[in-house]
């Protein structure tokens, strides 16, 4: 599914996950935008605790999505910072960046 965060009417400011206020101008109207691409700015391992359900380290970056928030994304590989992804949600509202060849 496409990531859609959540754009303020009132200032502009968007933000992700929705808020129910505004933090730059107390607006409460949104107006939802599409997140397709982002670029990493940092990544890290979750190491996960031996016997956990879904086994294995999980890699995780913060991405800055083209709409503007930076995001919490889930990576199937490793990546560099810089490196251009494009942004998908899954059911669970996890989101997972891959890298843009
Ligand atoms: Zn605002």
């Amino acid at each position: 599914m496409t990531l859609k965060v959540f754009q303020c009417e009132q200032c502009g400011s968007t933000v992700f996950p929705a808020r129910y206020l505004c933090f730059e101008c107390g607006g409460a109207k949104w107006r939802e935008r599409v997140a397709e691409r982002g670029s990493v700015d940092e990544m890290t391992t979750v190491r996960r605790r031996v016997g956990a359900q879904e086994g294995g380290d999980v890699l995780i970056a913060s991405v800055t999505t083209d709409a503007g928030p930076i995001v919490i994304a889930r990576l199937e590989r490793v990546v560099r910072a810089g490196d251009a992804v494009s942004l998908a949600i899954d059911e669970q509202n996890r989101v997972f960046a891959l890298p843009v060849a």
